[in-house]
Order: C-alpha cells, then sequence, then structure tokens
C-alpha cells in the first residue's frame, strides 16, 4: 500500500479551468518531493457549490494535511488567492496569520482569506491561480505553499 500523502495538490477539478490544470501537470512533472501528491481529479463533477464528490475523492487518498485545490480566474486583479475552507472559526483564527505570513512573500500578488463550510470531513484549501502570473511562477506558487503547510506540520506541529 501506498503511503499516505502528508498534502495532496488536486487539479483539473473543474475541466474549464485549462491554466489550473496546466500548472497541475507541471506540478506533476516536476514534483520531487515525495510528500506531496499530485493528481487530476477523476471524481464526478459536483454541482454549483457543493463539494460532496471532491471530498469523496480526497478520502481515497487521505491526506494528513487539508488537500488544495487548484482553479484559475483570469479575471481577478491578483496573481493568485488562497482560500482556507474550515468547519470551525477557531481553526480561521489560527490559519490567518500563518496565510497571511505566506502571502507576504508575494508583496501584495497573493490574497488569503478563511471561509466556514459546515458538515465536511475535511477541510479544503482552494488556489485561485491567474495566467497573468506565468506558468513557472505559479508552478512555483503552489510548490512553496504545499511545503510551507507541510514545514507547518513537521515543524511547528500545526496542521492546517
Ligand atoms: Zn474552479
Amino acid at each position: 500500500m501506498e503511503a499516505r500523502p502528508k498534502i495532496l495538490i488536486i487539479f483539473g477539478y473543474h475541466p474549464k479551468e485549462i491554466f489550473a490544470t496546466e500548472v497541475g501537470e507541471e506540478l506533476l512533472r516536476t514534483n520531487s518531493n515525495p510528500g506531496i501528491k499530485i493528481v487530476r481529479y477523476t471524481g464526478r463533477p459536483d454541482r454549483r457549490t457543493s463539494t460532496y464528490n471532491l471530498r469523496r475523492f480526497v478520502g481515497y487518498f487521505d491526506p494528513l494535511i487539508s488537500p488544495i485545490i487548484l482553479h484559475n480566474d483570469d479575471e481577478a486583479g491578483f496573481g493568485a488567492a488562497i482560500v482556507y475552507r474550515v468547519k470551525s472559526q477557531e481553526k480561521i483564527r489560527i490559519a490567518r496569520p500563518l496565510l497571511l505570513g505566506f502571502a507576504s512573500r508575494y508583496g501584495g500578488l497573493v490574497f488569503c482569506g478563511g471561509f466556514l463550510m459546515h458538515s465536511t470531513n475535511y477541510d479544503l484549501i482552494d488556489i485561485e491561480l491567474s495566467s497573468k502570473m506565468g506558468l513557472q511562477k505559479s508552478r512555483c506558487l503552489v510548490n512553496d505553499f504545499a511545503e510551507y503547510l507541510i514545514d507547518l506540520y513537521i515543524n511547528k506541529g500545526i496542521r492546517l
């Protein structure tokens, strides 16, 4: 049996978001960190705001840290946005300074936020990418963020 990944990065959840898919493929091609597992979404599509099928898909891999789902939005005026979707306000309170700390490395290019989501067994982290940032920069951002989360977990005992 394959070891439980520390972090799971999912691309192709919204197949029409071509840039996010390209970033996912690039990550898959270049990743050398055994703690990071990158997969193309092969579950059923979800309706509207439901994440039922997505969470079932995540459950199959059962990652230690919240999974990252890649999206893209070229209309938005940012390089990337990181959105943490969790069950409790308490988790948002803990995560907020950590996410802002990460975003500060990118000097205003990356925005972060937390949103409450109920009735879930998995918290989710959405990253909205923008093709304006370019493929390699976007790939590095996602990879750095995954490594940041792993570092928080291993060295500081904080599990987002
Ligand atoms: Zn999307």
